[in-house]
């Protein structure tokens, strides 16, 4: 059976790890396997697990917006993209400057809230799948919508959007990326994260790396199949890896089965004050990739 690549659409795609277990919520006993195309280096869950059918693989206890605290995203973080991208546009924006900023799969807004805290003039909207999202972000005066992020409509064009961890849950990333440009103001600044196929913690933990998580992601990026999904709308300005070591100590866990979600005397205090030493190690923190890139007006 041909198996095209999401990204690319060539045929040259293999199977590369096959029975994967839902190892992060151990929601399901059924297994998936994760293909790799030889074109590009998009990695993908094969069958795609259909969008409406995603839900059903968290756990009822997953609540991701439940109890969100207002934390301000501090600047100059190089291991966050999210304070990467904040890093950016104070390059770009003094404090008083007007400019609109959308954040396509917002979440609870942290990011939004963040601009707004050191852009207080900037035009802000967030839109999400989740109610509860919307609802939390319009208590803290940010405008949003809740809808799918293929088919959403905005009165006004951007000259930022941004996107962090939402491409990897997407069956449909052309779609996306057509959806991105129509919202963008010639010009625009596109910035995106995803996890990374290609950083230390995958290539190490293999099929135990706890990014593939499946079957809640469905396409799982490279810096090479990244740069292939958006170098025809946009020229890149900044490829990079970033990351915590939590991808690292996660992936041993599940590699010797254990429960990810109970932290130990590791978890702690070794890893909690080891880390600023750690972070010397810049290969160890590669379990995120993240982009800024402009639009091309074609
Ligand atoms: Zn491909």
């Amino acid at each position: 059976m041909e198996t095209n690549c999401h990204v690319c659409n060539s045929v040259d795609t293999e199977l590369l790890y096959k029975n994967l277990k839902d190892l992060t919520f151990k929601t399901t006993k059924e297994t998936f396997d994760l293909y790799s195309c030889n074109n590009c280096d998009a990695k993908f869950q094969h069958p795609l697990m259909p969008e409406d059918k995603v839900g059903q693989y968290y756990p009822d206890s997953y609540d991701p917006f439940n109890n969100i605290k207002k934390t301000i995203i501090p600047i100059n973080n190089k291991k966050n993209p999210q304070s990467v991208y904040l890093s950016y546009l104070h390059s770009k924006h003094n404090k008083n400057d007007e400019f609109s900023l959308i954040d396509v799969g917002c979440g609870g807004g942290n990011f939004l809230n963040s601009v707004n805290h050191y852009f207080p003039n900037a035009k802000l909207f967030g839109v999400d799948v989740s109610e509860i999202a919307i609802e939390n972000l319009k208590k803290n005066n940010i405008d949003g919508t809740c809808n799918s992020l293929y088919d959403f409509s905005t009165k006004i064009k951007f000259d930022y959007i941004t996107a962090s961890q939402v491409l990897e849950h997407l069956n449909r990333p052309h779609d996306f990326i057509k959806k991105i440009t129509e919202i963008a103001k010639p010009n625009a600044t596109f910035m995106i994260d995803v996890p990374a196929s290609d950083g230390y913690a995958a290539k190490k933990y293999k099929e135990n790396w706890v990014h593939w998580d499946l079957p809640r992601h469905s396409i799982i990026y490279s810096k090479k199949s990244l740069t292939h999904l958006l170098k025809d709308n946009f020229t890149t300005i900044n490829l990079n890896f970033a990351g915590t070591y939590t991808a690292i100590r996660s992936s041993k866990k599940i590699s010797k089965n254990k429960d990810i979600y109970t932290p130990n005397f590791i978890d702690n205090y070794v890893i909690k004050y080891a880390s600023p030493i750690l972070k010397i190690f810049n290969h160890l923190y590669t379990d995120k990739i993240y982009w800024i890139g402009k639009m091309k007006n074609n």
